[in-house]
Parts: C-alpha cells; sequence; structure tokens
C-alpha cells in the first residue's frame, strides 16, 4: 500500500489547519464543497482515517467506517438533489494515482451533478 502523506491539503482540512465548507459530518467521515466547482453540484466525501485511495480504504478501513462512508455518499446524492427519485441523476467518481490524476492523495469520492456531465466512457 502507498504511504500516507499527512501533509496533504485534505489531511490539513482534518485537522482544521484549513477552513471548508462542510455540507455533512458524521463521526467517520466529512463531506465539504470542492474549492473548483466542476458542475453546480460538486461535493468531496472523505473517510477521516488516513487513506490514499479506494483500495487502501477497502482493504485497511473498518467495517464501521467502510458502512459509515458509503452510505454518507449514498445519503448526499438525495441530501445534494441529485439522487433518482426527484433529483436528475449524478456522478461519484474516485481518482488515483498518476493515471488517474489524483490531485490530493487522501482517499476521496467525488459527488457530481446539477448539470448533464457528458459521456466519459465511449
Ligand atoms: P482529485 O484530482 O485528487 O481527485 O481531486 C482533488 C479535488 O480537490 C479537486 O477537485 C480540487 O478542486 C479539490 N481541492 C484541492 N484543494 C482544495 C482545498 O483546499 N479545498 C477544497 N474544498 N477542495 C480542494
Amino acid at each position: 500500500m502507498p504511504t500516507y502523506d499527512d501533509t496533504n491539503i485534505f489531511a490539513r482540512i482534518l485537522r482544521g489547519e484549513i477552513p471548508n465548507k462542510t455540507v455533512l459530518e458524521t463521526e467517520h467521515t466529512l463531506a465539504f464543497e470542492d474549492i473548483r466547482p466542476q458542475a453546480p453540484v460538486h461535493v468531496l466525501v472523505i473517510p477521516k482515517g488516513a487513506y490514499v485511495s479506494y483500495d487502501d480504504f477497502a482493504q485497511n478501513a473498518s467495517d464501521a467506517e467502510i458502512v459509515d462512508f458509503t452510505r454518507t455518499v449514498g445519503r448526499l446524492t438525495r441530501d445534494l438533489g441529485v439522487d433518482l427519485d426527484g433529483g436528475n441523476g449524478h456522478r461519484v467518481i474516485a481518482n488515483a494515482g498518476e493515471y488517474g490524476l489524483q490531485e490530493v492523495p487522501h482517499f476521496h469520492m467525488h459527488i457530481l451533478g446539477g448539470r448533464s456531465l457528458g459521456r466519459m466512457l465511449q
């Protein structure tokens, strides 16, 4: 597993060193607005624990952290109005590493919505 660098920007947000626009906070998870939104809805969801990638999180987080994080991502799609019961849908993305163009090496999910997002996969 990759080594976690605790100077990354999301670690600093979690330590309260940098402000953020929090959308939802639970025991193990923090959701906040992306500073450079790519869509009308663009929220980042991060576990509070120190994980670099989806795989790092999936293999090393506790069941409680994984359940909390997963349910929070799902719940947010409803809270943000981009669910399938009244919203127009959304995209959930996790970038990893060089080819995934991951900018911040703390595992996170992007929730994007509020406009048609275009086709990524052909
Ligand atoms: P990645 O490319 O790592 O998947 O995405 C990182 C995201 O973090 C980018 O969408 C970027 O706009 C966002 N970001 C980078 N620095 C900050 C920050 O200081 N605050 C917030 N709220 N978002 C940030």
